[in-house]
């Protein structure tokens, strides 16, 4: 697939849930009320990014406050920076750096219906956290069978996978996903039809963590995913962007 075109300005946002975050109006917005990190605000800029779109200005201080969220936007209007951001800005320090009793390992798990588009993501992802030595693993055969040294997979920070290939390493004990603290469902519509869906559930048990927060990201949700995905979700706001057509 293609990477989709920038849809930026005309859009529409929608928001149901109990105490929906403000949205913010600029990138730098998220320095003073997040303390975001001046070098994720840097990259931005390096990106050239702006300013957000609509599915960022709303849906990354819902995720920055830790709330659940499900976010039905169309192609081209950012999701993935909507998620990355919250996640990369929450890592605090790479893995590889911190003591024992900080809690190492994978804490933040993304999933995508294709092995392309896990692809695409760990690109945006890496740029995103250009200049902090996190570990940010494309799940593949080859990264799955270097995670059988304990060493490596302490030290990863986040895992960009397919259900399939995520749950092949959960099931050979290479994989362990106590310390996950942010799992997110890209193309939701897809992850949560039936045949993906015992995978995303499995992947789901491996997160035992009791804090665990979760979004689901898509351009459409039909009314049974969305169901399912509520089903999931813990006090979750919902986000619909659309485009204006004037
Ligand atoms: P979606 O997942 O909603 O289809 P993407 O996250 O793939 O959209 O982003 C679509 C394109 O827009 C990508 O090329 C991305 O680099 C670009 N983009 C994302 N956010 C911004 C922004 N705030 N300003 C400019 N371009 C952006
Ligand atoms: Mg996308």
């Amino acid at each position: 697939a293609d990477t989709p075109v920038p849809v930026m300005g005309r859009q529409r946002v929608t928001a149901k849930g109990k105490d929906v975050p403000e949205a913010v109006e600029a990138f730098k917005s998220l320095g003073s009320r997040y303390e975001m990190s001046s070098l994720l605000l840097g990259n931005l800029e390096k990106s050239g990014y702006h300013e957000p779109t609509g599915i960022q200005s709303h849906g990354i201080p819902i995720l920055l406050e830790g709330r659940d969220l499900v976010a039905i936007s169309p192609t081209g209007t950012g999701k993935t920076l909507s998620y990355l951001l919250p996640i990369v800005s929450a890592l605090g320090a790479p893995a590889s750096t911190s003591k024992q009793d900080q809690g190492s390992g994978v804490r933040a798990v993304i999933l995508a219906p294709t092995r392309e588009l896990a692809h695409q993501i760990h690109n945006e992802c890496l740029k995103l956290a250009q200049g902090r030595k996190w570990r940010i693993v494309l799940f593949s055969k080859a990264t799955a069978n270097s995670l059988n040294d304990k060493n490596v997979r302490d030290k990863v920070d986040i895992i960009i996978s397919t259900p399939l290939r995520l749950v092949a390493a959960i099931q050979s004990g290479t994989v362990e996903l106590k310390n996950v603290r942010h799992l997110v469902l890209d193309e939701a519509d897809r992850m949560l039809d039936s045949e993906f869906l015992p995978q995303i559930q499995e992947i789901l048990a491996g997160c035992s963590h009791s804090d665990v927060q979760k979004a689901v990201f898509s351009a459409t949700l039909p009314a049974g995913a969305e169901k399912i995905a509520m089903d999931m979700l813990r006090n979750p706001i919902r986000l619909v962007v659309g485009l204006k057509d004037t």
